[in-house]
């Protein structure tokens, strides 16, 4: 089977972790804070947080933010479970803006008209969660100019557009969001196994996702309040528990993993846009609807997204699963999971994500894909459209 995504590890990967296992460190090393600056150093951000998954990333984002009961916070409903659940995971509610059937982002005209009937209700929300589908970026730059008057904040949920670009600046460097999340699980565009980053210009931001990362637990003494043993304060074994947080850490083995990977960062994205171009073209005149770039953005191409347009998906999908293809569909959208319906959504909600699903196939890219195999996949999926 040629799955529709995958990892490439090789043996600087594999040495740099056997390293870490030698040393006296397995986590809370020196790994995770290089990792942290390599990061940084990529993408222009101005801090950065490690933690053990993209999920976990996105949850002290919204705590970092101050998200909780009584808040609102809206997101894309094509996207992964994860971009809506963190929200909820604080207790605040959720809501989707619906897609633009071109870029399959959240569209900026249904964000306007959203904006303007939630401003008249008085029922704003705190935060959006704005997902980078497939690996483009959303126009943070319309979203930021619609947004900052009513001082909503801005996530960027970019599990799948690590290395893809806006307007000539890396994803991640935060210029027209508060906050951009990272998701280094195996089929994103690198790996650490399990493990994720938030990244942002703001220091108290930073401050504070490190914080509900660890416990709620600091050692800095700056951040230290008064407290009734005051004598302790001095110790050198004190630490306060200032917020309740979690164990989001990221572990030394995996920051190694991490480090060698994000040198090869680039090299994995040249080769999934040159899969991506040769799927264009390969796929011209085929009874599909290809993925589309816009103007300004560079692609990460997490995924090859393909919409059918006179064939029923689950033939197809079936057909070419049963000859070894690995496709796969993203995303059932998130109002239709049974959680969401418990909570009042319905089918009909959001139509484009909902007829973007119905028609959605994902084709295999992944940097280890060979041009013969791309050629397969499709030879094999013209033929089972035929
Ligand atoms: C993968 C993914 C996540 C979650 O990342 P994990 O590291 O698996 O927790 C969140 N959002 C999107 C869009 C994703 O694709």
């Amino acid at each position: 089977m040629i799955p529709y995504g995958k990892h490439q590890v090789d043996n600087d990967d594999i040495a740099s972790v056997v390293e870490v296992l030698k040393n006296s460190f397995l986590t809370q090393g020196l790994m995770v804070p290089e990792f942290e600056r390599r990061l940084c150093d990529y993408t222009g951000a101005g801090h950065c947080v490690a933690v053990n998954s993209g999920t976990s990333g996105l949850h002290v984002a919204c705590l970092a933010l101050g998200i909780g009961p009584g808040d609102l916070v809206w997101t894309s409903p094509n996207s992964f479970v994860a971009s809506a659940n963190c929200a909820r995971f604080c207790g605040a509610d959720v809501d989707f803006v619906d897609i633009d059937v071109d870029t399959r982002n959240i569209s900026l005209e249904a964000l306007s008209h959203k904006l303007d009937m939630a401003c008249q209700a008085g029922r704003l929300p705190k935060a959006i969660v704005v997902v980078h589908f497939a690996g483009v970026s959303c126009d943070m730059t319309a979203i930021r100019a619609m947004t900052q008057s009513h001082g909503i904040y801005l996530i960027e949920d970019a599990a799948h557009a690590l290395g893809g670009t806006l307007y000539g600046q890396k994803v991640g460097a935060g210029a027209h969001s508060d906050l951009t999340v990272l998701s280094f699980h195996p089929v994103k565009s690198i790996t650490t196994a399990e493990g994720g980053a938030v990244l942002t210009n703001d220091g108290e931001l930073s401050r504070r996702l490190k914080l509900f990362a660890q416990h709620g637990v600091t050692r800095d003494r700056g951040q230290f309040v008064e407290n009734s043993d005051e004598a302790d304060l001095e110790a050198e074994w004190y630490y306060q528990q200032l917020e309740l947080g979690y164990n989001y850490r990221l572990s030394d083995l995996h920051a190694a993993l991490g480090l060698t990977q994000l040198s090869k960062l680039d090299d994995f994205i040249s080769r999934r846009q040159q899969l991506a171009e040769r799927y264009h073209r390969l796929l011209e005149g085929v009874d599909i609807k290809r993925p589309v770039t816009p103007q300004g953005m560079e692609h990460a191409w997490h995924l090859y997204s393909i919409e059918l347009i006179s064939h029923d998906r689950l033939t197809v999908f079936r057909e070419m699963r049963s000859r070894h293809i690995g496709v796969n569909v993203h995303y059932i959208p998130i109002h239709l999971q049974p959680y969401y319906r418990s909570l009042g959504f319905a089918a009909g909600d959001f139509p484009n994500a909902e007829s973007f699903y119905q028609n959605a196939l994902t084709l295999p890219i992944y940097p280890g894909l060979t041009f013969s195999q791309q050629d397969s996949v499709v030879e094999v999926l013209v033929e089972v459209l035929s």
